[in-house]
């Protein structure tokens, strides 16, 4: 029975395996695996180092437990450095653990990250919350067993008494780790109850969150991806806390920038291509009170017509999408980067400000400044940065874990 006492089964890896689990990762690559026969999907396993005997002969180090995949590169996911005899309760007490950081670190918001995988040492799950909705991600053959995903609804609805729980799929990931197809949507509501003949009707799966006292629709069926960017949040105050004048907001999607800088600016544009996405943005601006001009266009025709007409703003914002999903996308992506950056440049008045962002975890922070600079250069701009930014605190970066950290947004004045 998964999850109970019992002796996991052994995986043992190499040197180069264990050295990057000491130097606190907590992957393993399938070539870094030398024994695992017969493991099956998903098992808790025991994580072994077999050394080379010829060079020292050592009995074979324990170095924890861990979750296996058949599927994956990424063949083990540490979860404990000691052996876990009890997963199911394992995942509890790592549960809490993700609530009680929220409790301390979350601040002016009910929409937040409640585990993010890797960094809430619950590798391969996901969970966001918006006011009374939870959101789960499931990324891994283990995460997705029967009997984890019970423990860990369970121990939501006890938590955090959602009113719904949906269950949001990646189709990309599911296939990648071999997972039966599925469909997103409910997995749990309050009102449905299988007692009496008490069958209400499904809770709705759309509500309202507030995040810097600023108010969103969420609608847990639409969307794209996980419904809102939560891990910009604390961007979104700071981004208010500098821009003024007439602002831009270029990749607004549902308005995030955009209807935190209508407090402090006199006018607000947001750009996008995607129609649905501007459609929520209007009825978020709404519930706000606010005015805000939204156009849909591609941002790049859109910028470079702009630039050349010599348009200008006080204040502009960049959140593209990841241009670099993989290594191999770098120099296209940093070319994406630098066309945008140099055009919103052009058009930033003397003292104005640029928010420019990445996502893309192949991009580094520096990668990213590099590119500003040249920009900067290109356009005879006077750069200076305001503040250094990364994701909100709701998104754990592990030291180690690099993956971790994948969000850079830079605040800088212009001159
Ligand atoms: N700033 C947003 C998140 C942006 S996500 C927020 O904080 O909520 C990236 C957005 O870029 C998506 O909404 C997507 O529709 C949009 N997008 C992607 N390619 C685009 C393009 N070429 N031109 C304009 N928008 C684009």
């Amino acid at each position: 029975m998964p999850g109970k006492l019992s002796a996991s089964p052994i995986v043992a890896i190499s040197r180069r395996g264990a050295d990057r689990l000491r130097a606190g990762h907590v992957w393993v690559y399938r070539s870094d695996i030398l024994d695992a026969k017969g493991v099956r999907p998903g098992a808790l396993v025991t994580v072994q180092e077999l050394s080379d005997k010829s060079v020292r002969p050592t009995r074979p180090r324990l170095l924890g437990s861990a979750l296996y995949s058949t599927a994956s590169q990424i063949a083990l996911r540490m979860i404990s450095p000691h052996p876990v005899g009890d997963l199911d309760h394992l995942l509890r007490e790592r549960i809490q653990w993700a609530l009680d950081y929220r409790e301390r670190f979350v601040r002016d918001t009910n929409a937040y990250r409640v585990i993010f995988s890797e960094g809430d040492f619950l590798p391969g799950l996901i969970v966001d919350r918006y006011n009374d909705v939870l959101s789960m991600q499931v990324l891994t053959q283990a995460m997705d067993a029967e009997h984890i995903r019970e423990v860990v609804v369970s121990e939501l609805k006890a938590k955090l008494q959602p009113a719904v729980i949906v269950e949001k799929v990646d189709a990309r990931v599911r296939q990648l780790e071999q997972l039966a197809e599925k469909e997103s949507g409910l997995i749990f509501s309050a009102e449905v109850r299988t007692d009496e003949a008490a069958v209400s009707p499904p809770s709705s799966t759309s509500t309202e969150f507030q995040m810097n006292g600023v108010r969103f629709l969420y609608d847990a069926a639409g969307g794209q991806k996980t419904g809102a960017f939560l891990d910009q949040r604390e961007n979104y105050a700071a981004a208010a806390r500098y821009a003024r004048g007439e602002a831009l907001d270029v990749f607004c999607y549902q308005g995030g920038f955009a209807l935190h800088m209508a407090r402090t600016c006199e006018k607000v544009t947001g750009v996008d291509s995607s129609r649905p996405a501007l459609e929520m943005a209007e009825r978020n601006a709404g519930l706000n009170g606010r005015e805000i001009e939204w156009i849909e266009a591609n941002a790049f025709d859109l910028l470079r017509d702009y630039s050349d007409q010599g348009k200008k703003y006080d204040s502009i914002v960049l959140d593209p999408p990841a241009f670099a999903k993989s290594r191999k996308d770098l120099p296209t992506a940093l070319r994406g980067y630098k066309e945008l950056n140099l055009r919103a440049l052009k058009m930033v008045r003397p003292g104005g400000i640029l928010v420019t962002c990445s996502c893309s975890y192949h991009v580094s922070g520096s990668e990213l400044l590099e590119v500003v600079s040249s920009a900067a250069q290109d356009s005879h701009r006077i750069v200076r940065i305001l503040e250094n930014r990364g994701q909100s605190k709701d998104h754990p970066i592990v030291l180690g874990i690099p993956e971790t950290a994948y969000l850079k947004c830079i605040i800088a004045l212009v001159t």
